[in-house]
């Protein structure tokens, strides 16, 4: 949808972009084209698009993809939707907190390729990602529209400021590309920043340890991940001790492990690459299953 069928939708339905659910609407019906492409969507696939808002993607991805089922939080938004979407066979919307929804269940029932695209509501770009990468993990590809900083935090690399759990689980999961800049005129109401489409192309390496996992164990990794990063300045050791992995850490076989990184062991998580850290949960698991 262009500015103006935008602005004439927002008017019929009384609509006034609330902010503090990230509403920002895309007016730019290149970069909706730029993101049913890059995701290379077709009548065998299943899309998940979170935030559907007025529409102007879900719209575009129901006319290429087999099913789309939508997630939406606003009332008002769910409306529109139902009542302008009305006639589309293949699109459900879904009137949730996506925060909330268990989306492993979500296309249970057949065997498409799932596909994920969404300009993602900023207040929540975080902790979306690192869900739809743990619940959904077997996805294709993630087309995901964000502001600068949070694709920034997406591809943050060891010893930066921005490396944490949302960056170890990206580059587990997937070849990241700067796809599309997306300027702040390209909203209403504009953003204050420049935005990013990510495309996020799953690893399918038969050897992908973090691809074998399944959705227990990859939620339980997502929770080694916030305990290593919880105190950022602390040695990993220090972090760990006292933790639910405090016996593996006292008979040595951790520190053993770390002094690849450096002799003494001595490493902050923010220092090990997203495969070290992997290589670490595995071992201390492995420890506690035998
Ligand atoms: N997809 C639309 C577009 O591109 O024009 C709207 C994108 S807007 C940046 C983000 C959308 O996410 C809004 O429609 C907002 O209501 C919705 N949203 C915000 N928080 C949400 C949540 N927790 N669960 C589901 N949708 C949410």
């Amino acid at each position: 949808m262009n500015i103006s069928e935008t602005r004439d939708l927002m008017n019929k339905y009384e609509i006034s972009p609330t902010r503090s659910l990230g509403q920002n609407f895309l007016i730019d019906d290149r970069v909706v084209q730029l993101i049913c492409m890059g995701a290379d969507v077709s009548t065998n696939d299943n899309v998940l698009e979170i935030g559907p808002g007025l529409g102007s993607l879900t719209r575009a991805l129901s006319d290429h993809a087999g099913f789309v089922k939508a997630i939406e939080i606003d009332k008002k938004m769910v409306a529109v939707l139902k009542d302008t979407l009305f006639d589309r066979k293949n699109i459900e919307i879904i009137h949730e907190d996506a925060l909330k929804v268990n989306f492993s269940e979500l296309f249970s029932e057949n065997s498409r390729k799932i596909k994920i695209a969404a300009n993602l509501p900023y207040y929540i770009t975080t902790p979306l990602v690192e869900k739809l990468i743990i619940d959904m993990a077997q996805a294709d590809v993630m087309m995901l529209m964000m502001q600068r900083e949070a694709a920034e935090r997406l591809i943050a690399v060891p010893k930066t400021k921005l490396y944490g759990p949302v960056s170890v689980l990206t580059a587990l999961y997937g070849q990241v590309e700067k796809y599309v800049k997306v300027p702040a005129a390209a909203y209403i109401p504009r953003p204050n920043v420049e935005s990013l489409v990510l495309r996020i192309v799953r690893l399918d390496s038969p050897n992908s340890k973090f691809h074998r996992f399944n959705l227990t164990k990859r939620k339980r990794f997502k929770k080694f991940l916030d305990l290593c990063f919880s105190q950022r300045r602390k040695k990993l050791l220090n972090v760990l001790r006292g933790s639910e992995y405090d016996k593996i850490i006292s008979d040595g076989s951790l520190t053993a492990f770390l002094s690849v990184s450096r002799p003494d062991g001595n490493v902050r998580a923010e220092e090990l690459s997203p495969d070290m850290l992997l290589e670490i949960f595995c071992m201390l698991n492995s420890a506690y299953e035998e």
